[in-house]
């Protein structure tokens, strides 16, 4: 199994960067603590492999979180990755009534936020855009055009196992006619890609396989792995936000309080002796 890792890179003759990223054991880990069937687990690749490529040229340290909301069959997807690498997420959704339909069927009126803390300023930064585009390449796309006005394209492949993904981006600072005929050259190229070369090749041969006439400047490998940040304080907070009354309602029905993290399904149970700590 190649591992989980993400490739920074920038044509050295051209005005455009790109990334690649390859998602096997943490992608595998945030199925299987769900057990999402097939259609939802590709959905949740793909919004993996989109906040990692979003993030990934960001000069500041932070974390990003990626969303889809909606009020159709797909109510949520949720990926986020932070700034030591750790990418968690999760989806909500009827799995049998969104095998046939696209993204904006069904999200139905959905909308895309993506949220920046940098951890420098510790500022926070959101954007919210409506989704009009029937795949998630093609919203994050609109995205980058929408609310950066960067010229962006994103080629995602996911399976039950494997998340791949490569973005192409024009470089913000250079001269923009140039850079749109590199970009609209580069990105014609990389549409001959199949998902199946996208999902086995490794990174170089997938730019081999591109851009052999290219001069490639390849940024160091960053390995890239799963990881929740629920701990037990956040989970006592859930507890005491139920206040007491209620909080020991739910004790003497069930002999305890049980609170599960909805992203890595870890249970907590609290008992007498921790809701006398919690609310003394
Ligand atoms: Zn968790």
């Amino acid at each position: 199994m190649q591992k989980d890792s993400l490739q920074r890179f920038i044509f050295k003759n051209r005005a455009v960067r790109g990334c690649l990223v390859r998602l096997n054991e943490s992608y595998q880990t945030i199925t299987l603590q769900h057990h999402y069937p097939a259609v939802l687990s590709k959905l949740l690749g793909e919004t993996l492999l989109g906040v990692v490529l979003m993030s990934s040229h960001f000069k500041q340290r932070g974390q990003a979180t990626l969303q889809f909301q909606g009020d159709g069959a797909l109510k949520l997807l949720s990926a986020r990755v932070t700034a030591d690498h750790a990418i968690r997420g999760l989806v909500r959704a009827e799995p049998d009534l969104i095998s046939n339909q696209n993204l904006i069927q069904a999200l139905h009126q959905g909308q895309l936020t993506l949220s920046y803390e940098d951890l420098q300023s510790g500022q926070n930064y959101q954007s919210i855009i409506p989704v009009e585009a029937p795949s998630i390449a093609d919203a994050l796309a609109h995205y980058f055009v929408r609310s950066e006005q960067v010229p962006t394209r994103f080629f995602l492949a996911s399976t039950e196992k494997t998340a791949v993904g490569l973005l192409l981006q024009i470089m913000p600072s250079k001269d923009p006619l140039i850079a749109r005929d590199d970009f609209q050259h580069l990105t014609v190229l990389a549409d001959t890609l199949k998902d199946s070369e996208l999902l086995t090749l490794s990174f170089e041969e997938i730019l081999t396989r591109l851009y052999h006439e290219e001069d490639i400047e390849i940024f160091p490998e960053i390995s890239l792995h799963f990881g929740c940040n629920c701990t037990l304080e956040k989970m006592e907070q859930v507890v005491k936000s139920l206040g007491l009354s209620e909080a020991e309602a739910i004790l003497s029905a069930h002999s305890f309080v049980e609170v599960t993290c909805e992203f890595c399904n870890q249970i907590h149970r609290f008992d007498q002796r921790d809701l006398d700590r919690i609310f003394k």
